[in-house]
């Protein structure tokens, strides 16, 4: 797992030093505005703080001290979450919606999913930090790419080369494509393109995790719960009696309610305090 964090380090440091070294000053000649060219850097403060918090922040750890607030947070759904199910190795009643990782040990007050790339679990009093940690990533990679590709647009438009024209074999002057530009640009520059190449689609990739991950914000789904029910809804396919999951997600309680639980969680501490 720690492969994959350096990986995605290297790509960064890799992107954001293309884009200091060579297409920063280039825009600067061209006259760009400082607000669009510094977009990249602070987005990268804001994401390396957001992987900060994603990391060392408590994503709900079910302890015997907040057992019993944690307990009536959520009903249960009698589908996936049953009030009899113990941890065997924590020996508490698990909460609706919680489960035991086994990579922290521990168990999750509604847990989304262990991360990887933060070494931690993402639960309850953590998936707002790791949503705007998404939102951060896809962000650098959508303004890095966007410079980028005013920049190139700028230097094919100041250099011409969309009014170039060629001779084709009968003899006539035809207007060259847009293959023939990016060809010349790659040739100019050639590290920029590869950056952008990559840049795009690391960007694809992430708006659509982060895109997923809205999607379970929306529906009031975490990232476990959404797995069994697709996992359930594929077992029962060719059972003429719909699965009980279809039937609707008893935590689903609107778009505002379900933004609400993300952005201020309930553990039930403030009413018992
Ligand atoms: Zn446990
Ligand atoms: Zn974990």
């Amino acid at each position: 797992m720690f492969h994959k964090d350096l990986a995605l380090h290297h790509s960064e440091v890799a992107v954001y030093g293309e884009y200091s070294w060579e297409v920063f000053p280039y825009c600067m000649e061209l006259g760009f505005g400082h607000s669009i060219l510094l977009l990249p850097y602070i987005l990268v403060l804001g994401k390396m703080y957001f992987f900060y918090l994603c990391c060392t922040r408590d994503p709900g750890t079910i302890s015997p001290s907040n057992h019993k607030q944690l307990l009536k947070v959520y009903t249960y759904d009698g589908i996936l979450y049953h009030q009899s199910h113990i941890c065997p190795t924590c020996e508490l009643t698990k909460p609706a919606r919680s489960k035991h990782c086994r990579v922290c040990n521990r168990c999750v007050h509604r847990f989304d999913h262990h991360c990887v790339w933060v070494n931690n679990c993402i639960g309850a009093l953590n998936i707002r930090y790791f949503l705007l940690y998404l939102v951060t990533l896809s962000g650098m990679a959508a303004a890095v790419g966007t410079v980028t590709v005013r920049f190139l647009v700028q230097v094919a438009l100041m250099s011409n080369l969309h009014q170039a024209m060629y001779v084709n074999a009968d003899g006539e002057h035809v207007p060259v494509g847009n293959l023939y530009i990016v060809q010349r640009l790659f040739l100019t520059f050639p590290r920029i393109l590869f950056m952008l190449g990559f840049t795009l689609l690391i960007f694809f990739l992430l708006a659509g995790y982060t895109a997923f991950h809205f999607y379970l914000l929306i529906t009031n789904q975490t990232s476990n719960e959404w797995y069994k029910h697709k996992n359930s809804c594929l077992c029962h396919m060719d059972n003429s009696q719909p699965s009980k999951y279809l039937r609707g997600n008893i935590y689903h309680r609107g778009f505002v309610r379900n933004v609400k639980e993300i952005i201020s969680p309930e553990t039930q501490q403030k009413k018992v305090r």
